[in-house]
């Protein structure tokens, strides 16, 4: 998959916000998000199993480009759940998984995005234990997921000590940056540092129109503690327990809930959780683009924008992770074009 992934010093970044931003390079991963560190160590899982049969769920397709990826590596078939309305909004994505040999399912309940998939592929597991593997895609769904797939994710924090130590001669940053869907990105930038009491986390969640309005996916911020897909966490849920639909721009964001691991940091104190909104994800998007040269996920724009939030110091050492690339969102790019106030 092209580990490790470069860790990047961002000099026209780190000169715009006063600071050092190193951008760890998750976008440049084959397939091209970090998903596949997950889909490849699940995979070789569903192998050791016996497994005959692989299914996906995805929001954005960059789950189900990987799982759809490594299937073909180890030639079982594949059927990857996703939302209708996701379907319509990165049909790049679709395109590549049926190159790969999947079998794309559009979901038309709910509000036809990641929580919906996720339920569907729940109920195809429930029916076809024996012979099926379920490849989740984030730090959510019962126990043994979260914790696996952020086991699968810390190669980011592990690559993150030796190349940090190369570059400044430390092995651990002041800041740690990621965005939180489900939180498999994030929990692998942090893993190694959890315990490190020198390293501030910050995550950024999607806040869509805004946090206080009805269209958000900040579930950290707005939550109460529910259950969903198996897991006891913070979610965006009426007084009688119906999960109340999020809302973002970037499909792979568009959750009602985080891992219970995103959850613990959130009510511990660990993280600091920011929201980013849509239109500040898209200029940060911009502005990482015309100053580094480099497109992100309108996901990892989410990260990036919350670099506006924070007031670091000249001599800090900031970790950000890109989490993807933006080559799936340049439709949206393109369409929020004209909204964008360049001053950069
Ligand atoms: C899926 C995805 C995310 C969100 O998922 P996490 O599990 O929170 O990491 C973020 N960025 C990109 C590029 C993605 O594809």
């Amino acid at each position: 998959m092209g580990r490790p992934s470069p860790l990047y010093f961002a000099k026209r970044l780190s000169e715009r916000y006063g600071t050092r931003i190193y951008l760890k390079r998750e976008d440049l991963n084959h397939t091209g998000a970090h998903k596949i560190n997950n889909s490849i160590g699940q995979i070789l899982i569903a192998k050791k199993m016996g497994k005959q049969r692989i299914i996906a769920e995805t929001g954005a397709g960059q789950h189900g480009v990987a799982t759809a990826t490594v299937c073909a590596l180890m030639n079982l078939p594949c059927t990857v759940y996703m939302g209708a309305t996701d379907v319509k909004r990165q049909h790049t994505n679709v395109e590549r998984m049926k190159m790969l040999g999947a079998e794309v399912v559009p979901v038309t309940s709910g509000n036809m995005t990641l929580k919906d998939a996720t339920n569907e592929a729940i109920r195809d597991w429930c029916c076809h234990p024996a012979e099926t593997f379920y490849i989740i895609g984030s730090t959510v769904g019962p126990h043994p997921y979260p914790d696996m797939v952020a086991r699968l994710q810390s190669i980011i924090s592990e690559e993150i000590k030796v190349q940090l130590q190369e570059k400044t001669g430390r092995d651990y940053p002041d800041y740690l940056m990621a965005c939180v869907g489900g939180g498999s990105n994030a929990a692998g930038t942090v893993y190694h540092y959890i315990d490190d009491s020198r390293v501030k986390i910050i995550l950024a969640e999607a806040g869509g129109m805004g946090v206080e309005s009805d269209k958000t996916a900040a579930s950290l911020e707005i939550g109460t503690t529910g259950i969903l897909h198996g897991s006891r966490i913070k979610l965006m849920q009426t007084d009688d327990g119906q999960i109340i639909e999020p809302y973002s721009i970037s499909a792979g964001l568009d959750y009602p809930g985080t891992g219970p691991i995103h959850c613990n940091l959130y009510e511990t104190g660990r993280a600091q959780v920011l929201p980013a909104n849509d239109d500040e994800a898209l200029r940060a998007a911009f502005l990482l683009t015309r100053l580094e040269g480099i497109i992100p996920a309108l996901e990892s724009a989410h990260a990036l924008a919350v670099l506006e939030k924070v007031k670091f110091r000249p001599d800090d050492v900031v970790v950000l992770t890109v989490s993807g690339r933006g080559d799936k969102d340049l439709d949206t790019y393109l369409s929020h074009k004209d909204e964008i106030k360049f001053d950069f």
